[in-house]
């Protein structure tokens, strides 16, 4: 084994081609993904640069946390300027950028609290164990026989709880045994939540639009009702927004669209614009009012860097208009998008910029689609087998929304 090992590679090394690069990836990493075969080393705005040179339009923005675009400039900057100054103290301490971090996400987002945590995952796992902290001491379910209810389809992230109440085979499979707790009903239908319902329920979660499920959009007067529901019953609502928060469907929040409001929001993902994994659980303050000192922590939440990082992330998205314009400039794409005139193309779908086209299952597949969207210089992903997501940075402009649209009518249209 040891004559395999090599010393570390200094930034001074030359550079390797991209099919080195490949290789030792496969050789050395954990091979749980499948990514496209394209090495990117750089990145600027709605562009990503390979090792070879070649330019791309990034139709992902790293699954919505680039939301800004890459390398902003300010964002880079706060980040920099922080990393010179103080990066951890651990809340066993108090750093000076948490306070603003707190007050300017709770004047944006309209929140009373928030907790600080960094993936997703981590958000999510939090606002369970409140709900469920919750339903003990201020609902009175007794000890132990929390219920919470979550949708069929969704994705939440990859810890051991939330993975226990995955459908998606891939997700769960040979991962068990799980925690019990949890219910699964239907996407989109509010009288199966109605049904699922029962005392000792204590929440519900659920995303807006599902995002890794291939965006789906549930039924209009869905989060109305489901808000009706949760008030008259005393079930947490919680929104899953990591993916569709943050300006990506045209809203700060995507529970603007039906002018309700969650008891738990998470954020993650472009709350730090893509520098730096923060997330966040948003509360009103009866839920997250329920934890005490001692009883919930992270070594890096709340850190100085992630507090400057997305107090950064969150001020170049409102000052620079990025939500308006995701919503202008998504319409003018989906409207594009829909109007190729392909026998490939089934559905086109989305809010904001938060995009997908559906195949039809004769087409090939949309790995293939994506390929071919790579060699025209657009970076997509393939979400399941016959469906593409489009989510570029916000700042995307029209002509460059017309890019997109002409690069998929250049390889769909022939279909
Ligand atoms: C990405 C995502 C998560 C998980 O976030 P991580 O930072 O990868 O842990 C959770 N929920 C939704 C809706 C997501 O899109």
């Amino acid at each position: 084994m040891s004559d395999t090992l090599t010393a570390p590679r200094s930034r001074a090394d030359a550079p390797r081609s991209a099919a080195a690069l490949i290789d030792a990836e496969a050789r050395y990493g954990a091979r749980n993904y499948k990514p496209l075969d394209v090495v990117l080393t750089r990145g600027e705005g709605v562009y990503v640069w390979d090792v070879e040179g070649r330019r791309y339009l990034d139709c992902l923005s790293a699954y919505s946390a680039v939301n800004q675009g890459h390398c902003h400039p300010k964002i880079r900057e706060a980040m920099i300027e922080q990393a010179s100054r103080l990066t951890l103290t651990s809340r066993a301490f108090r750093n000076d950028q948490l306070a603003p971090f707190y007050e300017e996400l709770c004047a944006l987002t309209g929140s009373h609290r928030a907790l600080p945590m960094n993936s997703g995952a981590e958000a999510v796992e939090s606002a369970l164990k409140v709900a469920r902290k919750w339903g003990y001491e201020v609902k009175g379910v007794p000890d132990g026989q929390a219920e919470i209810i979550v949708c069929a389809d969704n994705f939440h992230g990859r810890t051991l709880a939330i993975v226990g109440f995955s459908t998606d085979p891939q997700s769960y499979g040979h991962f068990g045994p799980f925690g019990p707790g949890f219910k699964v009903v239907p996407f989109g239908d509010a009288a199966a939540l109605a049904a699922a319902i029962t005392p000792n329920t204590v929440a519900f979660m659920v995303e807006p639009i599902q995002g890794e499920a291939g965006v789906i959009i549930p039924p209009a007067g869905y989060l109305q009702a489901v808000r009706a529901l949760c008030t008259r019953e005393r079930v947490l609502m919680i929104l899953d927004e990591i993916q569709t928060g943050l300006g990506r469907t045209g809203k700060l929040l995507a529970e603007e669209h039906e002018g309700v409001e969650a008891d738990l929001t998470l954020i993650g993902k472009a709350l730090s614009g893509g520098f730096y994994p923060v997330s966040a659980v948003l509360s009103n303050d009866e839920a997250l009012g329920v934890l005490k000192p001692g009883e919930h922590g992270s070594t890096f939440g709340g850190n100085p860097m992630a507090c400057a990082v997305a107090r950064a992330a969150l001020r170049v998205l409102v000052e620079e208009g990025m939500i308006d314009n995701a919503a202008r400039v998504g319409e003018r794409l989906h409207r594009r998008l829909a109007a190729i005139n392909s026998g490939a193309v089934r559905e086109v779908r989305g809010r904001g910029l938060m995009l997908a086209v559906e195949l039809v299952p004769e087409a090939g597949g949309a790995r293939r689609v994506c390929e071919q969207l790579q060699a025209r210089g657009y970076l997509c992903k393939e979400t399941h087998e016959h469906t593409i997501r489009i989510a570029p940075p916000l700042i995307l402009t029209d002509d460059q929304a017309d890019g997109v649209a002409e690069a998929f009518e250049a390889v769909l249209g022939g279909m």
